[in-house]
């Protein structure tokens, strides 16, 4: 059985009295992130000047950095320092938000969660860990240009989020809304028990209050293709040299080359890596610079994952298991250093790169090829991370202790094979992998098809 969401979207017609509560909600919410962001906001200015301080004593950038650890609050600080100064009944009067008790706690629960996540985005994005478009640094809502909308959870076991009848959708504390459509479907899944409701988004458009229920739902695992079943297990070897070596090939190849803009924007990359040294701490040019590097950050970070994406659905849709070496070995093993009788090329530019793309490329490949062998009904097999896979013959086993990095062909001394050490390391990871994927539950993260 594979797990995949599934959002379904009603109109509502919301009594009087509702609609009034609707916006209080959705008022509540915005309160909420707000105060959340105002507390981030506050702390990132703290953690910015004291950086700065010690940069105008003489510190490098990279030591102030080192040196001053404050945590910036997530939900759990944020919620505590909310109860302190909210008010209300019991609690003294004046305070932040004395009615918090007249709306669910949901309303501030979710608030909390996604001021949490627009934070870690916008900050993902400016240090080039995540890939799509730059993610601007968070914003307040403003009452009548952000959308109003709330988001309301519940415990699954105990469902208070659910349709009474094919027109009724109990909100929990909030009551139960009449639908302006039928729940028919939903009703169905979710009665049959073949679905779950994990959340509800209540939000305006216009004049019109629309829930968005999302839900949980159980399908079959599909079953293997006859193609995939054909052309049986692949084993990957992710490099630097190359994206990937397969040990069969895909579209005719075997070895899958970095996208072709990659070496060329890394230049660029490392172009205004050296401009933004060059610039005055705190000044207009340093500013534009530092933007610059960020974009090209950027424009890689979107290039490279368009490339994953085709590589990981190709994987999972041709065959019926693919094969990928633990992390932690493709992470150490792996420099553009190179070595020292054979020096990799364009350290600078691929340093520069490797700590946010070329790094994330066997941890993100994986974690998509987990989601999506499960929805091509191919499976994953990972080889132990003690498995020799670049020192061993592939036909033979025998193990050539002297290889390097630098040999960029293995020869095996018992049998004669020669063969590229990416390709060898590919056929290694293929025939000693084991299956970790019997059955998954797919998570898909943003993006990508
Ligand atoms: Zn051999």
């Amino acid at each position: 059985m594979v797990a995949v969401q599934r959002a379904f979207k009603f109109a509502l017609d919301p009594t009087p009295t509702q609609l009034e509560r609707l916006s209080r909600y959705a008022g509540a919410s915005r309160m909420a992130y707000n105060f959340a962001l105002g507390l981030k906001g506050q702390t990132h200015q703290q953690w910015r000047s004291l950086v700065d301080e010690l940069i105008a004593a003489g510190l490098e950038e990279k030591e102030a950095h080192r040196r001053v650890q404050i945590k910036t609050p997530t939900k759990p600080t944020v919620q505590k320092i909310f109860n302190q100064l909210r008010g209300g009944p019991g609690e003294g009067p004046g305070g932040l938000a004395p009615w918090h008790h007249e709306v669910a706690t949901w309303c501030f629960q979710s608030a909390w969660m996604d001021a949490d996540q627009a934070w870690k985005n916008w900050l993902d994005s400016l240090t080039g860990k995540r890939a799509g478009h730059k993610v601007g640094y968070p914003r307040f809502k403003k009452k009548n240009r952000s959308r109003d909308s709330f988001r309301l959870h519940h415990d699954v076991r105990e469902p208070t989020l659910r349709l009474e009848s094919y027109r009724r959708l109990n909100l929990g504390k909030f009551g139960v809304v009449r639908l302006h459509e039928s729940g028919k479907r939903m009703h169905r899944l979710v009665s049959s028990g073949a679905a779950v409701v994990k959340s509800v988004t209540v939000s305006r458009s216009g004049s019109r209050w629309y829930a968005s229920v999302q839900c949980e739902i159980q399908t079959e695992r599909p079953a293997p293709t006859r193609r995939q079943r054909v052309n049986g297990r692949v084993g990957m070897d992710v490099g630097v040299h190359y994206l990937a070596a397969l040990s069969q090939p895909i579209q005719d190849y075997v070895l899958i080359d970095n996208p072709r803009h990659l070496s060329r924007a890394s230049k660029r990359l490392a172009r205004a890596q050296r401009a933004l040294s060059r610039t005055q701490k705190g000044s207009m040019r340093r500013r534009k610079a530092a933007a610059r590097v960020g974009k090209l950050h950027q424009e890689v970070a979107q290039q490279r994952a368009t490339t994953l994406h085709w590589l990981s659905k190709r994987l999972a849709t041709t065959f019926a298991c693919v094969a990928i070496e633990d992390l932690n070995v493709a992470g150490m093993t792996r420099s553009a250093r190179g070595t020292v009788e054979e020096p990799g090329s364009n350290v600078a530019a691929k340093a520069g790169l490797n700590s946010s793309i070329l790094d994330a490329a066997p941890a993100e490949l994986r974690r998509q090829l987990e989601y999506k062998t499960s929805w091509y009904g191919s499976q994953l097999a990972v080889l132990d991370r003690w498995f020799p896979s670049s020192k061993t013959c592939s036909a033979c086993g025998w193990q050539n202790p002297n290889q390097t990095l630098a040999d960029r062909v293995f020869s095996c001394a018992e049998c004669g094979l020669r063969l590229d050490r990416d390709l060898n390391a590919a056929r290694n990871i293929a025939a000693h992998a084991e299956v970790v994927s019997a059955s998954g539950t797919g998570t898909p993260g943003r993006g990508g098809p």
